[in-house]
């Protein structure tokens, strides 16, 4: 399969006339031609209200990613359906058990969220436990959110940090994270909002998931995470969707998408039983239309559109992370340790703590 996200077209309309056709149009039809949606879920961030997302299941619940079920294994009201990590406070799964909650969230969502890694802090992603603080391993590098705005401490000569431009340009390291445990989050998160009848077509999904070999090239599914990010604040509610394909047409079976404050990822969900026929053809997927393209403010940001091969399964060790943080205000200290120690205090962060 080939991807070509964004295409654009000039169409000859019968009076003569050279019309052009926009992106967005073209994107728009082609999922209003191919796929029907089957899960929709936008989320508040504010939390407190539990949705759960197959309410008509009823006990003895069974979990829709190992087949068990009570008392065989156990079921907790706790299972979030699109990761805590970036930010669902209220959308949760009655058909998934403890184990593969703790599983799943353990093994693939951690590396997700150290695919993102200081570009959590960055974007203010609200995660169990609050904005994450971001440090660097060397202790060197420090970046705490408050209510107040970012308190960024740096050892001095670190690199890490330039105020050049009237911006501060952060050049960050990632953790070290396995691209394809990434790219599994992704797909054990559109499992997770998928209707309950839907499951069985990804049986074989769900068996790769839990880390067998499947006999098809899973490959293709992992080499085009499509990847959108949008500057400035915080633009995007959580939200989930999932697409299956009409029936009788040539496309993979299903699409899912998650935007979150400044992203978009964008993935074909791995459906071997539904997907062989396509073997040896060329597809054309197009990025799936959002809120980033429609909305009037939006549009004009700065953003961009990257397509992301996760398919290795090796440690990926010093992925780079740059941004340009614009700011309103900056106060700049400079000082001995005992001095940032005391300053960090009062801004209510921890203070840096460079090793050696
Ligand atoms: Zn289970």
């Amino acid at each position: 399969m080939i991807y070509i996200p964004r295409t654009t077209k000039w169409l000859k309309r019968e009076s003569g006339l050279i019309t052009p056709m926009t992106k967005i149009e073209e994107q728009a039809d082609f999922y209003l031609q191919n796929y029907d949606v089957i899960s929709k879920y936008v989320c508040n961030h504010t939390g407190g209200h539990k949705e759960f997302l197959d309410k008509a299941v009823t006990k003895p619940y069974r979990c829709r990613f190992c087949g068990k079920s009570e008392p065989e294994v156990k079921f907790t009201d706790d299972a979030h359906a699109i990761s805590e990590l970036i930010g669902n406070k209220s959308l949760f799964l009655k058909s998934e058990c403890e184990a593969c909650n703790k599983k799943f969230g353990r093994i693939y969502e951690d590396q997700f969220a150290k695919y993102l890694g200081p570009g959590r802090t960055v974007t203010q992603t609200k995660g169990k436990n609050g904005i994450p603080s971001y440090k660097t391993v060397d202790g060197k590098f420090r970046m705490d959110v408050t209510d107040k705005g970012f308190v960024i401490q740096e050892v001095a000569g670190n690199g890490r940090l330039d105020f050049s431009n009237g911006e501060i340009q952060l050049q960050l390291v990632k953790d070290t994270y396995i691209p394809l445990n990434a790219f599994k989050a992704l797909v054990f998160m559109a499992l997770s909002v998928i209707p309950e009848n839907e499951v069985s077509a990804f049986d074989e999904t769900i068996r790769w998931l839990n880390g067998e070999e499947i006999c098809f090239n899973m490959k293709i599914y992992s080499q085009y995470v499509m990847e959108r990010f949008i500057a400035g604040a915080k633009p995007l509610p959580l939200s989930a969707v999932v697409l299956r394909r009409k029936y009788g047409k040539e496309v993979p079976y299903s699409i899912f998408s998650l935007e979150f404050d400044n992203y978009g990822f964008q993935i074909v969900v791995p459906c071997p039983k539904e997907d062989y026929r396509l073997d040896g053809k060329t597809i054309t997927i197009h990025a799936l239309p959002s809120m980033i393209d429609i909305d009037e403010e939006l549009k004009n940001r700065k953003q961009s559109f990257a397509i992301r091969d996760w398919s290795s399964n090796k440690p990926l060790r010093g992925e780079s992370f740059e941004m340009n943080l614009h700011y309103e205000y900056r106060e700049e200290i400079t000082g001995k340790y005992s001095d940032v120690a005391d300053m960090a205090k009062q801004e209510g962060v921890k203070p840096l703590k460079p090793k050696g």
